[in-house]
């Protein structure tokens, strides 16, 4: 995955003239910035109301108790589920295991075979993975060049032993938005039980568990201007009812599908998080996206040999990838290090490796290496967003005067066509 840049920040405390003050954040698909409103609602939940919310024989349990069920029903009113069907965890990354994990192991007799797809998070993939060592079939699907994913691979690949199809709503890289009600509908024609990983699309886009035919949603704080480390497993309870076999095992707690002593202070931010979500969403959306169209035009206009990654009718208002091709990543990004974006290069692993999203839509290795994810959200600004376009243009510019590959091009040379002298 793509993993934020900018070793060499450091943060200073004068604004520039124009009030941006650098480093600047642009990397909201990784997590966001905790909303000053979210802290204020957690900060009781810390110091003076810390009890157990499983404490049934006194106050200080049932008021952290009454913290957790309101947050259950800010989450559940902004995915249009009842509270019930909210199972609070430490994450996403942990939603996810326990949807696939808990639902492979209890509709195992039904059938073994689960459907996915290239291009989503590790946390899914990585899942399906371990499932296939335990004698799963999985199949994951391709997308196509601008990374939808084709509804007739989908029912191409449905058999008589699938029991799962986990497909993400938007995905964290490209912004891409999956016809999800549509596959949702699919899925609950052919009986076949639809996880999705909405982490980047709740809050941000609407979303809404019944008329997206969704049975297993995961979501996530920190994508959402909450705290890191508390998740949501959305769990259907009607049509049909859903049921998971526990991952993790001790008192019981969340319906016996999730046991552990629960994160109240996490708990109740997210529940916050979600509610400013609900008011501000549409405004907000409409915000970000504005700021996204503006980056992406001032880009477009002043450098040539660019590409956006992604199809850009069903994508997230804040998402922008884009490849500046002839332009090596590296250099790309160690020269824009007061701003902290994402490249298109995993360096997580030892060796370089090219994101498997962006080589999922076609691109070459070159190209994914020279791609920027920017993730505009709640707290950027247009001064910030006219600052990073200046610096990029200002970067790409200089790299490409320094390139023998865009010279090449520009003088009318088919790079196709060369005989390179080594390999
Ligand atoms: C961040 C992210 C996750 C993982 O969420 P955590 O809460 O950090 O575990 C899963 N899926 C997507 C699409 C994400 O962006």
């Amino acid at each position: 995955m793509a993993e934020t840049t900018g070793m060499n920040i450091t943060q200073s405390n004068h604004p520039l003239p124009n009030g941006v003050k650098l480093p600047i954040y642009m990397d909201n698909h990784a997590t966001t910035p905790l909303d000053p409103r979210v802290l204020e609602a957690m900060m009781p939940y810390f110091t003076s109301i810390y009890g157990n919310a499983a404490s049934r024989n006194h106050s200080f349990g049932w008021e952290a108790e009454q913290g957790v069920e309101k947050a259950r029903e800010q989450i559940a009113r902004l995915i249009g589920a009842t509270a019930k069907e909210i199972v609070f965890t430490s994450g996403a990354t942990e939603s996810t295991n326990l949807a696939i994990k808990g639902a492979a192991e209890m509709y195992r007799e039904r059938g073994n075979h689960i459907i996915t797809q290239v291009t989503e998070h590790k946390a899914t993939l990585d899942t399906c993975k371990r499932l296939e060592k335990s004698g799963f079939r999985v199949t994951f699907l391709p997308v196509m060049a601008d990374g939808l994913l084709d509804i007739e691979d989908l029912k191409r690949a449905i058999d008589d032993q699938t029991i799962l199809v986990s497909i993400m709503y938007a995905n964290n890289e490209i912004g891409v938005i999956q016809p999800i009600p549509e596959i949702g509908k699919l899925c609950h024609e052919k009986g076949i039980l639809f996880h999705c990983d909405a982490v980047q699309a709740v809050g941000k886009i609407p979303v809404n568990v019944l008329s997206d035919n969704i049975d297993l949603m995961s979501i996530s704080g920190h994508k959402i201007y909450g705290p890191k480390g508390v998740g949501a497993l959305y769990v259907r309870r009607r049509n049909p009812r859903v049921q998971l076999a526990e991952q993790i095992n001790g008192g019981g707690h969340e319906r016996g599908m999730r046991s552990g002593t629960l994160n109240v202070p996490g708990i109740v931010g997210m529940g916050k998080a979600c509610e400013i979500c609900m008011q501000e969403m549409e405004a907000e959306s409409r915000r970000d996206q504005e700021l996204r169209d503006h980056l992406m035009n001032r880009l477009q206009n002043a450098l040539d040999y660019v590409r956006v990654n992604g199809n850009m009718e069903h994508h997230l208002p804040g998402n922008l990838n884009m490849s500046f091709i002839y332009v090596e990543g590296e250099s790309l990004l160690m020269g824009i290090n007061d701003v902290a974006v994402s490249s298109g290069s995993a360096c997580t692993s030892a060796t370089l490796e090219p994101s498997y999203v962006l080589k999922a839509l076609g691109l070459g290795d070159d190209v994914a290496h020279s791609s920027i994810r920017f993730g505009i959200g709640r707290f950027n600004t247009r001064a910030e967003v006219d600052y990073v376009a200046d610096k990029i243009i200002e970067v790409v510019r200089k790299l490409r005067e320094l390139s023998p590959l865009y010279e090449m091009v520009k003088e009318g040379i088919d790079l196709s066509k060369i005989e390179w002298a080594a390999h």
